[in-house]
Parts: C-alpha cells; structure tokens; sequence
C-alpha cells in the first residue's frame, strides 16, 4: 500500500450534534458541529479515508451543505481538521466545554470543492458552456483580461467571488500564454490556485515506503481530512482520473484502469450485494403485483431467467 493511503481519520461513535454556541475567542455566536458526547467519555472508530473512499472528494463536493448534509457526512466520515474552536455544550445538563467546528467554515470548504470539482469536470469535458458560466473575457484593468465570477448569490454559504485571472495590469505573463476567447487555460489557472490554497498548511513532507514497502520516498502526507480530500483531488487532476457515483449508495469511487476493480458500477461489494436483494424483493413484489416475468426483466434491467429464478425462490 502507498504511503498516502495509510493515510487514517477517527469518526466519534456516536457521532456528531450541532450546539448554538458562542466561541470563546471571538465571541461570535454560530451553529456549531460538536461531538454527540463529551470528550472524556466519546469513544471513536479508525478508518483510512484515502484507501477506503477513492473519490471521496466527489462525495464531499456533492454534500448538501446545510445541517443535515454536513452531519450525515461527519457521522459518516468525521469532522474536517483540527478543531480549532471550544465552546461550551450542554451535555444532558452537564456542562462541558468540546472542540467544534462551525456551520460557515464547513460550508465554505464544501462550496469551494464543489465549485472547483465543477471547474474540473468542464475542462475535461472542454464543456465551453459550463467554463462560460464562472469565466468571461471582459474589460478590466488596463484592457480587456479574464474574470473569474462565482455568480452566487452569497445565500447559505454560497461564496460571491470575483478575480481577475489575468488582464493587461494583473498577471500580463498570463495574458500571453492565453488565446483571447480561450476558457480552458484560464480555468486550469484558477483550478491551480484554489487546490494549492487548500493544500496549504494541511500536508506535510515525510519519507515513506513505496508501494512495495523496499524504497524510501518523499511524500507528502495529509494532516487533516480536509487535506486529505484536497490532496485526492489534486491527484485526480494530475492523474486524469476517472469517477464514476455508485448506484446503490451515491459513494463516489475512481474506476481508472490502475484501480483495479472488477465491479464498475457499485463502490463495493456491499453495495452490490444490496442492490441484488432489492432488486430481488423488487422482482418478487412485481410478480405478486400481476406484472409478467417479462415485464418485470425489462423494468429492473435484468434477464428473464433470473427474474423467474427470484420468483421460484419466493414461492
Ligand atoms: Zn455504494
């Protein structure tokens, strides 16, 4: 196993709750993501992120980013770095004080995965329509530049954000390198800029085993799961990854050739399993329903044989 699979991440649990509370240093008071039970008594569950989830920042991305969302994917997955605020939290009547994260950062990292995710997917695709929708050749300081404008409307965490990628009097080394009208380059620029400033302070330099475990390298390893999730993506951009969601539980999972897997449309055999039970149970309702074994076989995707095999089964 590469070094920066072994990359683990602890889950409280009993998961997380969100506490309206005031932070202690700068007063502000917000909704915070707490863990369900106080520090001294919660007890977590080690898992390997990178390893286990290949494209778990597709997922991320995805995540609604509302309570709901956020704590769905935190009990799943555990919070984003270390938590760096302490409120106090009512613990059933015990006062206790608990690192926390805040709704608005949680919906700042998600917004900026999601926009630069999307960002990503238009470059590969060479999707002009999409790259039009954040970038546009227009006047700009000292002439006509490329802006980049998230076109949101602030509400929810959604950030409004414009900057010049380039223009005659910023960045003018860019403007060369671009053809005037060109999407793509400015968007690679600006992917470029956004998943550095995210892999900031979040990765750190270690030497590591190859995958072999004979070789000494040098790595970079996440210190957080937000770095961790940042670091996927970049090697997703250099890698050309390909993703693809799974059917059965909306996961999200690399399918590029070197991720050998044999099941292409689940993220696990699991999943899987537990698309070939309902899929079943589905067959077997349809049949009591009056609908014929041919009907049935070309609503679920499936052959007649099988669907008469599940129909046997249940009678
Ligand atoms: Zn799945």
């Amino acid at each position: 196993m590469a070094e920066f699979f072994s990359f683990f991440w602890i889950v409280p649990t009993h998961g997380f709750r969100w506490v309206r509370a005031k932070d202690e240093h700068t007063g502000v008071e917000e909704d915070y993501l707490a863990t369900s039970e106080p520090e001294d008594i919660a007890t977590y569950r080690a898992y390997l992120p990178l390893h286990m989830f290949t494209g778990l920042f597709r997922t991320f991305a995805d995540t609604p980013p509302t309570k709901e969302g956020i704590l769905h994917f935190a009990n799943k997955y555990g919070h984003l770095c270390e938590m760096q605020y302490v409120v106090p939290v009512d613990y059933k009547g015990r006062q206790a004080r608990a690192a926390a994260e805040p709704l608005s950062f949680w919906q700042q990292q998600i917004w900026d995965m999601r926009l630069a995710v999307e960002l990503w997917d238009a470059v590969q695709a060479r999707d002009v329509a999409a790259l039009g929708r954040r970038l546009t050749w227009t006047e700009g300081p000292g002439g006509t530049g490329i802006l980049y404008d998230t076109h949101l409307t602030g509400d929810s965490g959604e950030p409004r954000y414009t900057e010049w990628i380039a223009a005659p009097n910023i960045h003018p080394e860019r403007l060369k390198r671009f053809a005037r009208g060109d999407l793509v380059m400015p968007a690679l620029y600006r992917l470029q800029r956004v998943v550095n400033e995210h892999l900031r302070g979040q990765l750190s330099p270690v030497l590591g085993w190859d995958e072999h475990g004979s070789n000494l390298g040098l790595h970079v390893f996440p210190q957080s799961l937000i770095g961790a999730l940042w670091l996927q993506f970049a090697r997703a951009i250099t890698g050309r990854k390909a993703y693809r969601r799974c059917e059965e539980c909306g996961t999200w999972f690399e399918v590029s050739p070197e991720a050998a897997r044999t099941n292409r449309i689940y993220c696990s055999n699991a999943c899987r399993t537990k698309a070939y039970r309902r899929r079943k149970v589905q067959a077997q309702e349809m049949y009591a329903a009056g609908k014929t074994v041919t009907e049935i076989a070309e609503a679920l995707g499936s052959d007649e044989a099988t669907v008469a095999g599940w129909i046997k089964e249940e009678a």
